[in-house]
């Protein structure tokens, strides 16, 4: 079936014993059992599993057109599930560019275990191919990336990666983060990847009222071990988040249009406004990696990063401007959000390495929400008048 259908319909048909239409929010921590080893039903206790995660599970697998979905409490304990899979000494090759969450996971958290980062220079799969070492396990991207909107190639970096392997004979894992695209505008796993990461909070949850992440994986003996670690360590959302994000995945399709249609008049508004001096959005002909838009994405999310004209104050100045677009964090809800990475999503950097990617002081990333394009446009106008 077609990705709005499947959105609809997948983890969520009528309730067996009630015909409930939407998956009940199942609000129990635990279910009895008939005898020692005898279930009642198909759960035993929530964490390991429950009838609102395991609806959501399936929901999710089925838009990342996915075999296995996991979900987490937070995009962050879904990206540390997968990290988990690694072992002291083994390395990760890490696209430039990323959630400055992932960063700091990579740097802060696990660089105790002695997991080194390699960075390529650029977002080439031969870059990408040639940071590979004999350590390297995984290989993480994120396309388009957080904030600076860099597309690499996931089917050409899949189809090295097979030509590749490590000191203990594995081929790399291709882990991307899929949570700019959102699984309606690309599908990583059909590109060749071997793991999906997403944090929920963003355009699956849809509403900017939920924390949450997922992982979708093909591969069996992957899955049982993430599934493991889900268990073990934990981190699982709750059964009424689980609902939010079903309710969000229904609308998800219809969401993302909205959401791409006023991205596109946003940046060109922003394009033609003098006291813009770049805008970063794969829309444009122009964009340096536009044809990879075309290549393996079918439409763009909300993202739009740019730079004002002057320095931190007149940053300051315009944010003060805007009455309707919200200063804040998070990205993908129906409210045009707006942040300065250099300060929020990626003060977890150090300056150098801000200062190599791009992210400067004047630069903004916007988030365009389901409003009224025009009012959008309008907020950003008055408030560019510096
Ligand atoms: C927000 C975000 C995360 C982290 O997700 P949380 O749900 O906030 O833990 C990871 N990756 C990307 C690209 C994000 O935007």
């Amino acid at each position: 079936m077609k990705f709005s259908t499947i959105a609809v319909h997948a983890g969520q048909r009528p309730d067996p014993y009630t015909g409930a239409v939407c998956v009940p929010v199942s609000l129990t921590s635990t279910f009895a059992m008939d005898g020692i080893g005898q279930l009642r039903g198909e759960f035993e206790y929530a964490r390991s599993d429950n009838p609102s995660r395991h609806a959501l599970e399936i929901s999710i697998a089925a838009i990342e057109f996915g075999k296995h979905a996991l979900a987490f409490a937070s995009g962050q304990a879904a990206s540390t599930a997968v990290l988990d899979l690694l072992q002291p000494n083994d390395e990760i090759v890490a696209t430039p560019n990323i959630y400055g969450g992932s960063y700091r996971l990579f740097h802060k958290v696990y660089n105790k275990y002695n997991i080194k980062i390699n960075t390529p220079n650029n977002t080439t799969p031969l870059a990408i191919y040639n940071a590979l070492t004999p350590k390297t396990t995984l290989v993480w991207g994120e396309s388009p990336s957080n904030p600076l909107l860099d597309l690499f190639d996931i089917a050409e970096t899949a189809e090295r990666l097979k030509n590749f392997r490590n000191e203990k004979g594995e081929k790399p894992l291709l882990v991307i983060d899929n949570t700019f695209p959102s699984p309606a505008f690309q599908n990583p796993l059909l590109l060749g990847a071997d793991i999906v990461t997403h944090s929920c909070t963003k355009y699956i949850g849809g509403h900017s009222d939920v924390i949450a992440g997922a992982i979708v994986v093909n591969d069996d003996e992957i899955y049982e071990k993430l599934k493991f670690y889900q268990n073990a360590a934990g981190a699982v959302p709750g059964p009424l988040n689980c609902f939010l994000l079903q309710r969000g995945i229904r609308t998800l399709p219809l969401r993302m249009k909205k959401h791409e249609e006023n991205a596109y008049k946003i940046a060109d508004f922003l394009r033609n406004n003098p006291a813009v001096e770049k805008v970063f959005f794969p829309g444009f002909e122009d964009f340096p990696q536009h044809e990879l838009v075309k290549k393996q994405m079918s439409g763009l999310p909300g993202m739009i990063s740019f730079k004002i004209r002057g320095n931190i104050d007149n940053v300051k100045k315009f944010f003060a401007g805007l009455k309707l677009i919200i200063l804040a964090e998070s990205l993908g809800g129906p409210e045009t959000l707006i942040c300065h990475p250099a300060t929020m999503t990626h003060a977890a950097l150090p300056d150098s390495e801000k200062e190599k990617l791009g992210i400067s002081d004047n630069l903004i990333r916007l988030s365009a929400g389901i409003e009224d394009a025009e009012d959008l446009i309008n907020d950003l106008k008055d408030a560019l008048k510096l």
